[in-house]
C-alpha cells in the first residue's frame, strides 16, 4: 500500500520535527544526511527503528518535545534488558483514546455498553488504553483490573457487564471459572475484546460457547500508543487498522525490501502524527499482511490479517513460513501428546529438496505409529508441508529452565 499524498507530507513533517529537536532518531536522521521524505522510494529508503533502539535512547532519549509538554510515560518491559520508556503529549493521549474509541465502535459497542477492564493498570498500556478509549466513547468503565476472580465474576453478574476486554488467557480462566460455577445464565456478555495475541481456535471456540461472546481481537504495541491501532469488524476479515494515524507495511524480515499487499512478511508501522516519541518504520517482528481489496463491511480502513507469529520465531520450508505456535496448535489438537517437541530441517542432496523431521513425544497408551500419521497429516493440510514424524516416550525431549530451542535448521543459508 502507497502512501497517500497526505501520509507522505506527515511522515516528511515528523522527520522535520524529530530533527529539529535533536531526540536521538533526529540525530540518527542528521547523521544519515536525511533532511525529510518526498517520495515513496525515499521513504522506503529510510532506516528502520527498533526495540535495541529504544533502549540505547533509555530513559529519554526519543523524547522529541520539551519536557512542559510531556504528560505520561508507558513503558514495556520486554525479556531481555531494560525496558523501553516512551513519552506522551497530551494529544498523544487523547489521539490513543479516539483510535481505541474507534475501535469499541468497529465492534458495534456503543455508549449504553458496560464494560469490564481486566487487563492491568500501571506502567504498560493495556487497562489505561481500555479506559480512556470506553470513557471517550461515552460507555461505562467498570475497572476491575486483572486477578479476584470472585469479585470479577460479582461485578460482572451485578453490574450486567455486556462486553468484556481482557488477554486471551485471562478471558479462558473466567470462561472456564463461570463453567464450573454453572452461572452462565447471569452473564450479560455480548462482545469480547481481547489483545491480539496468538491464541488457538480451539480456545477461541470454547470462550466464544461458553461467555457467549462475539470476540474482537484488538492490535497495538506499547512502542505506538499501544492496544488500540487496529480490530476486526463484524465480518472478521482481518483487522481494520487507522490509516490517518499510523502507516503501515509489509516487509521481508530477510532483507528489509517491502513487499506488495496479501504477502506475508513484518509489520512495520509509522506513527504519522505523534509528537512525545514519533517512530518511523519500526519493526514489530510480528507477522502479518495486509489483506487486499475492501472489507463487505464497507469500512475504507485498511486491513492487517491476525498476527501470526513473531518473526524471530519464523522458519520457512518449502517457501511456507511456519511458526512453533502453529506446531503447537497441531499438537494440541492430537491425543496423549505432550507439549514438547524437536523440528530438525535439513537439506537432501539426492533429491534436491527441504526435509523436515518432527520429533514428539506420545504416552505408552496410545498407538505411536497411528499418532505419526495423524500428526502428519496435520502438518499436511494446515501447514501444506509433509514432515516426518517421529514418536517417542514422554520424557524422552531435553527439558531445560530457559525457553528451549525447539527447532534447528542445519541447512546451510
Ligand atoms: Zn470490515
Amino acid at each position: 500500500m502507497q502512501l497517500t499524498e497526505k501520509q507522505l507530507a506527515q511522515v516528511d513533517a515528523q522527520i522535520k520535527r524529530l530533527i529539529k529537536s535533536g531526540s536521538y532518531y533526529g540525530k540518527v536522521f542528521e547523521e544519515a544526511g536525511i533532511t525529510g521524505c518526498a517520495s515513496q522510494e525515499e521513504f522506503e529508503k529510510l532506516p528502520f527503528s527498533s526495540k535495541a533502539d529504544l533502549r540505547n535512547a533509555y530513559p529519554l532519549g526519543i523524547q522529541a518535545v520539551p519536557d512542559e509538554e510531556v504528560v505520561r510515560i508507558h513503558s514495556s518491559s520486554g525479556t531481555t534488558g531494560k525496558p523501553v520508556i516512551i513519552p506522551y503529549t497530551a494529544k498523544d493521549v487523547d489521539d490513543w483514546a479516539i483510535m481505541f474509541a474507534r475501535c469499541y465502535e468497529m465492534a458495534g459497542i456503543t455508549n449504553k455498553d458496560r464494560i469490564q477492564i481486566t487487563p492491568g493498570y500501571g506502567l504498560w498500556t493495556a487497562g489505561i488504553g481500555f479506559q480512556a478509549g470506553c470513557e471517550k466513547l461515552g460507555a461505562m468503565a467498570i475497572p476491575t483490573g486483572p486477578g479476584n476472580t470472585d469479585k470479577q465474576i460479582q461485578m460482572m453478574i451485578d453490574l450486567k457487564s455486556t462486553v468484556l476486554t481482557a488477554t486471551s488467557s485471562y478471558a479462558l480462566l473466567l470462561a472456564e471459572e463461570i463453567n464450573r460455577r454453572g452461572i452462565r445464565d447471569r452473564i450479560h456478555l455480548k462482545k469480547g475484546v481481547f489483545g491480539s495475541e496468538r491464541w488457538s481456535d480451539k480456545m477461541r471456540a470454547y470462550i466464544h460457547k461458553e461467555l457467549g461472546v462475539e470476540l474482537y481481537d484488538i492490535y497495538g504495541l506499547t512502542e505506538i500508543y499501544g492496544p488500540g491501532i487496529g480490530i476486526n469488524c463484524s465480518y472478521d476479515t482481518g483487522m481494520h487498522y487507522w490509516d490517518d494515524y499510523v502507516y503501515i507495511e509489509i516487509i521481508d524480515p530477510k532483507t528489509g525490501e517491502t513487499l506488495p499487499d496479501g504477502e506475508e512478511g513484518e509489520v512495520v508501522i509509522t506513527t504519522l502524527v505523534k509528537e512525545g516519541a514519533p517512530l518511523i518504520r519500526f519493526r514489530t517482528h510480528d507477522m502479518s499482511r495486509i489483506i487486499p481489496g475492501e472489507c463487505p463491511c464497507g469500512s475504507k480502513f485498511p486491513r492487517l490479517d491476525v498476527i501470526k507469529g513473531r518473526s524471530d520465531d519464523m522458519f520457512k520450508v518449502h517457501g511456507v513460513n511456519m511458526f512453533p505456535s502453529q506446531v503447537e496448535e497441531i499438537l494440541g489438537l492430537v491425543d496423549g501428546v505432550s507439549s514438547e517437541y524437536k523440528i530438525d530441517i535439513a537439506h537432501d542432496e539426492e533429491i534436491n529438496k527441504d526435509v523436515i523431521l518432527v520429533t514428539v513425544e506420545a504416552e505408552g497408551r496410545v498407538n505411536f505409529e497411528r499418532t505419526a500419521a495423524t500428526i502428519r497429516e496435520l502438518f499436511k493440510s494446515r501447514m501444506s508441508v509433509t514432515p516426518k514424524v517421529t514418536v517417542v516416550p514422554v520424557g524422552t525431549l531435553p527439558r531445560t529452565e530457559k525457553k528451549a530451542k525447539r527447532v534447528f535448521d542445519h541447512r546451510e543459508n
